[in-house]
């Protein structure tokens, strides 16, 4: 805390990470000897820079830019970048420290990185959008790259921000070096199934959880916060699992539809009209608009599926959850359960598939993504979704049997933390102190 002061969600990502590693080190002294965590801790790089824009009235708006380069032991930096006005050193570097083994976890090539910027896109013109992305990529471009530093979307880019910014990479860079940004359109070397990735990867990993359990979706009632992009498909894929998704969120409030979210209306008017979430009971005489994100955590259901943002489940909202009867907790956004959260999780028995392991579909497809760029191939969206389908298992089973070995049956945490770190951990090890 004393080197890295007022750094407080990177404090807590690291804190997490620390706690369950503790095994690892007394079972194996090389880690310690050769100062793997100190290294771990402290990004290879840390790029900030002014991002100058003029809106659509002609008025100078100055911005702060980020890149966290992270961890590049077992490939390319890899990771989203989020435009939204809190971001500031500390969320980019907890979101980059949490890259670096969700990477990891997925069994691809890919090291950890993040980014953004505190600009916020809500209300700005298409042509303020471009406008921002050109100058944000006009001082980028020189740290990034397709076998470098390889960055994606995140809260507040989509395919429109990531549109724009390609355009003008190519436009500094010349030629077309298609791998340098995932999440791409898919008329210029974008991937099928990347859109769907981290929601649909997030239901997959919470189903083997339920099936380690002898159960299912079928029949569930899920509440699933956010309304962006890993919230939408992450209802998509539980509806058509057979679960009842009966809320969502954006950052004003939430809406419950006890005959279930209709996802076509949702998606008109969060992602055609860009309007609020409280619209959604215009359109529909069953739905309920509550002010205030937090309530949703109040709502009865089996299974949560918090995807909006860090520290949105704390532990009154854990404690409601408990006490409606919730039996899974899959992480689609990144830390949204605070540590207190957690425990209490933990020592209720909730099932519970935490972000680093239950989000990383969408990464993973993203290396898909640099791979058909690389082969200048595109795969069917069938093709994509297996391999999805497959590496969720993997981070499942793999979390699973890390959590056994090291006297945690059960704690996916502490599983995923410690199968992520040991393929790091031992890349670094062997590329001497670097
Ligand atoms: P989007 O911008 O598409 O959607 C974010 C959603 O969360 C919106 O509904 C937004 O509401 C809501 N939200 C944002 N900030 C807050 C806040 N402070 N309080 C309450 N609600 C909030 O982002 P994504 O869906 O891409 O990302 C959501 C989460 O998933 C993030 O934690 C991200 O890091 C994580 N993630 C995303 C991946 C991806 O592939 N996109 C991959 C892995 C993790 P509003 O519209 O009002 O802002």
């Amino acid at each position: 805390q004393q080197r890295n002061p007022n750094e407080p969600e990177f404090h807590q990502a690291v804190k997490e990470i620390v706690d369950s590693l503790v095994p690892v080190f007394s079972r194996h002294p090389k880690y310690q000897e050769a100062g793997i965590l100190e290294r771990l801790v402290e990004p290879e790089r840390v790029i900030s820079f002014r991002v100058p824009w003029v809106d659509d009235q002609g008025k100078v708006h100055v911005n702060r830019g980020f890149r966290v380069q992270f961890n590049s032991a077992i490939g390319p930096y890899k990771g989203g970048l989020r435009f939204h006005p809190s971001v500031n050193a500390s969320i980019i570097k907890f979101l980059g420290f949490e890259q670096i083994l969700k990477n990891s976890l997925t069994g691809l090539p890919i090291g950890g990185g993040k980014g953004g910027s505190d600009f916020d896109p809500k209300g700005k013109s298409d042509n303020e959008i471009m406008r921002f992305c050109q100058s944000f990529m006009t001082e980028l471009y020189k740290y990034i790259g397709p076998d470098s530093d390889v960055p994606a979307g995140d809260i507040g880019v989509g395919a429109r921000e990531i549109g724009f910014m390609f355009g003008q990479y190519k436009r500094i860079r010349g030629g077309n070096e298609a791998g340098v940004l995932t999440g791409k359109g898919l008329n210029y070397g974008g991937s099928l199934g990347r859109p769907e990735a981290t929601g649909y990867g997030c239901v997959y990993f919470v189903e083997e959880m339920l099936k380690s359990k002898g159960t299912s979706f079928q029949g569930k009632t899920v509440v699933v916060s956010g309304s962006g992009n890993v919230s939408t498909f992450a209802i998509q894929k539980a509806q058509q699992l057979g679960a009842k998704v009966v809320a969502c969120s954006d950052s004003g409030g939430y809406i419950y539809d006890p005959e279930g979210i209709c996802l076509d209306t949702l998606r008109q008017i969060k992602e055609v009209e860009r309007k609020r979430i409280s619209e959604y009971v215009q359109h529909r005489p069953s739905a309920v608009y509550s002010e205030g994100w937090q309530g949703i955590w109040n709502l009865p259901c089996e299974i949560a599926l918090p995807c909006a943002t860090q520290n949105e489940i704390n532990e009154a909202a854990a404690a409601a959850l408990i006490a409606n009867g919730v039996i899974a907790i899959g992480e689609g956004a990144n830390m949204p359960s605070t540590l207190g959260a957690i425990d209490l999780f933990l020592s209720n028995n909730v099932l519970f598939g935490p972000a680093k392991a239950a989000n990383a579909g969408g990464v993973a497809v993203s290396a898909l993504e640099m791979s058909q760029n690389s082969m200048r191939l595109s795969w069917t969206f069938e093709e994509v979704d297996g391999k999805l389908h497959e590496i969720m298992k993997n981070i499942y089973n793999s979390s699973v049997k890390a959590a056994q070995e090291y006297d945690c049956p059960g704690n996916l945490v502490v599983g995923a933390n410690i199968a992520g770190f040991l393929k790091v951990a031992d890349a670094m090890l062997a590329q001497g102190v670097v």
